[in-house]
C-alpha cells in the first residue's frame, strides 16, 4: 500500500516469542524508542515442551519477571535402560537459583510481551513482516508488512523464529554443517501431572528396555500441574532415522510401552501432536551484519545438548540489547556504532561457543545408537557421572569453579575451539 506514513522507532524487533521480548524488554527500559512487530494475536499457542530450566530462571530473574505461582520443579530425571530413573536435583550453584518452571507458552510469551509493554516497548499485534527495507548502502533500515505499511529504524532485530523470514530473505541460509533437530509434543491427562520432577529419556525402547527396539531419538514428560503432562521426542539430524521416521507414529510407539498408569496413551491425549524444527548450535550464517541482528531460533542458538532453546533465547536477547545500547551511546550508523554492533557474534561465541563445539560433537556421538548404547549402559552408572552429564546438558556451571563438576567443564571447554 503506497501513501502510508512509514512508522519509525529507534530499533524494530521482528517477533514477540521469548527472544523478542527480552530484547524489547532490555531496550526500552534503556530509554530507546522499540517497536515489536508479531504476526500473531496473543495469546498464541506454540509448540514446545514448556520447560523452564535454572539457566531460563536467571533470566526471567534478570528482565524482572516473576514466577511465583508457576508450576516448579526440583530436577530431573533420567531414564535410560534401567527400570528405575537417575535423580538428579537442579545443583545448588552460585550463579543460578536450583529451581525449574514449566509454563504453557500461550501464557509465558502473552506475559513476556506484556512485561517488554509495561517498560515502555510499543507491541503491535497482527502485523506478519514480509521483508526487510534494504538502502543503497545495503544496509537494514526497516521492515515492511504484509499489509503494505512500512517501518524504518536504524536498527532492526530478527527474532522471527526458526524460519526467520528475514534472515533467509537476505541470504542468510542456515548452515548445514550445523545439527538440525524435529520435535514433536502432545498434551496428556495424567496422574503424574502434579510431580515435582521432570524427566527425559535417553533411549526410547517400543517393549521391553534392551528387549526390544531401540527406536531412534529423545524423549520428555514434564508435569504442567494442570491435569496434563506435555510428553513429546525429538530427533537430530545426526540419526540415520531422521527424515524418514514419522515422528507422530513413533510418539505412540514409544507411549504404549510406557505405564498405563501414567496415562500417556491416545485416550488421554488432550492436544494434537504437533512439531517444529530445531536449529542448534549456531546453525545461522551469520548473527550480526548490515543493521540486522538475530536472536534466539532466528539466530540457531538451541543447545545441542538438551533441545533447550528459551534461555538461550532471553539470553542472547540481553546480549543483543547491550551491543544495541552500545551502538546508540557511541552514534548508531557511525564506525564506532558499528564496532559495537559487531562486537555482538563475539560476545555469544565468547559465552557459548565451546559449550555448542561439544555440544554438536555429543550429537554426532548419540547419533548413532551402538555409541549411545556403550555410552548409556557402561559410562553413565560410573560414580558421579549422572550429575557430571546432567550438569553439562543443562549448562549448569558456574563461572568461577565451585566444586569438580565446574572444574571438570571448564577444563574440557579450554580444549575444543569455539564454533
Ligand atoms: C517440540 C518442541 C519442544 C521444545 N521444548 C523446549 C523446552 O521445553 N524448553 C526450551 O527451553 N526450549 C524448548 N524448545 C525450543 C523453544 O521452543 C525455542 O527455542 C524458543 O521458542 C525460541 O524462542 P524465539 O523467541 O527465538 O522464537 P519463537 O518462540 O519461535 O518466537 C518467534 C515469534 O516471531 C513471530 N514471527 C515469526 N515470523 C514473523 C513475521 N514474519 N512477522 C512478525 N512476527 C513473526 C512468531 O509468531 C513468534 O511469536 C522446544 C521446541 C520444540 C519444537
Amino acid at each position: 500500500m503506497t501513501g502510508q506514513s512509514e512508522q519509525q522507532a529507534d530499533v524494530i524487533v521482528v517477533g514477540a516469542g521469548p527472544a523478542g521480548s527480552a530484547t524489547a524488554t532490555y531496550l526500552a527500559t534503556g530509554g530507546l524508542d522499540v517497536l515489536v512487530l508479531e504476526k500473531a494475536t496473543f495469546p498464541r499457542e506454540k509448540v514446545c515442551g514448556d520447560g523452564l530450566t535454572p539457566r531460563a530462571v536467571r533470566e526471567l530473574d534478570y528482565l524482572g519477571v516473576d514466577p511465583t505461582g508457576w508450576t516448579s520443579n526440583i530436577g530431573l530425571r533420567i531414564w535410560s535402560h534401567r527400570t528405575y530413573p537417575y535423580l538428579l536435583p537442579w545443583p545448588q550453584l552460585k550463579d543460578f537459583p536450583s529451581i525449574g518452571y514449566v509454563r504453557h507458552r500461550a501464557d509465558f510469551d502473552a506475559q513476556l510481551a506484556r512485561h517488554a509493554a509495561s517498560r515502555g516497548a510499543r507491541v503491535e499485534y497482527d502485523v506478519a513482516v514480509t521483508e526487510p527495507i534494504v538502502d543503497r548502502r545495503n544496509q537494514v533500515v526497516g521492515v515492511v508488512a504484509k499489509d503494505g505499511r512500512r517501518f524504518s529504524a536504524p536498527v532492526v532485530v530478527a527474532a522471527d523464529g526458526n524460519s526467520s523470514r528475514l534472515a533467509v530473505q537476505l541470504g542468510w541460509d542456515r548452515r548445514v554443517d550445523r545439527p538440525l533437530g524435529v520435535a514433536v509434543r502432545a498434551y496428556y491427562e495424567s496422574p503424574r501431572q502434579g510431580e515435582d520432577w521432570i524427566e527425559s529419556w535417553l533411549e526410547l525402547w517400543d517393549g521391553v528396555p534392551g528387549k526390544s527396539n531401540l527406536l531412534p531419538g529423545y524423549g520428555w514428560a514434564f508435569p504442567m500441574g494442570d491435569g496434563t503432562c506435555n510428553v513429546g521426542l525429538g530427533i537430530t539430524n545426526t540419526s540415520p532415522a531422521f527424515g524418514h521416521t514419522d515422528y507422530r507414529t513413533l510418539l505412540r510407539r514409544w507411549l504404549d510401552t510406557t505405564p498405563a498408569s501414567w496415562g500417556f496413551r491416545e485416550a488421554n491425549r488432550v492436544s494434537p501432536i504437533r512439531g517444529a524444527a530445531l536449529p542448534m548450535g549456531f546453525s545461522r550464517s551469520a548473527e550480526y551484519r548490515a543493521g540486522l541482528l538475530l536472536v534466539g531460533d532466528a539466530a540457531g542458538l538451541i543447545s545441542p545438548f538438551n533441545g533447550e532453546g528459551i534461555s538461550y533465547a532471553l539470553e542472547s536477547g540481553r546480549y543483543a540489547a547491550r551491543h544495541i545500547a552500545e551502538a546508540f551511546a557511541a552514534g548508531v550508523r557511525t564506525t564506532a556504532g558499528e564496532q559495537a554492533l559487531s562486537r555482538y557474534p563475539v560476545r555469544l561465541r565468547a559465552e557459548w561457543g565451546r559449550h555448542f563445539r561439544l555440544g554438536n560433537w555429543f550429537l554426532k556421538l548419540i547419533g548413532r545408537p551402538e555409541l549411545m548404547k556403550i555410552a548409556s549402559h557402561y559410562l553413565l552408572p560410573l560414580p558421579g557421572m549422572p550429575m557430571f552429564v546432567h550438569r553439562t546438558l543443562a549448562n549448569l556451571i558456574d563461572e568461577t569453579p565451585g566444586d569438580i563438576y565446574d572444574l571438570l567443564v571448564h577444563g574440557l571447554r579450554r580444549l575444543v575451539p569455539s564454533v
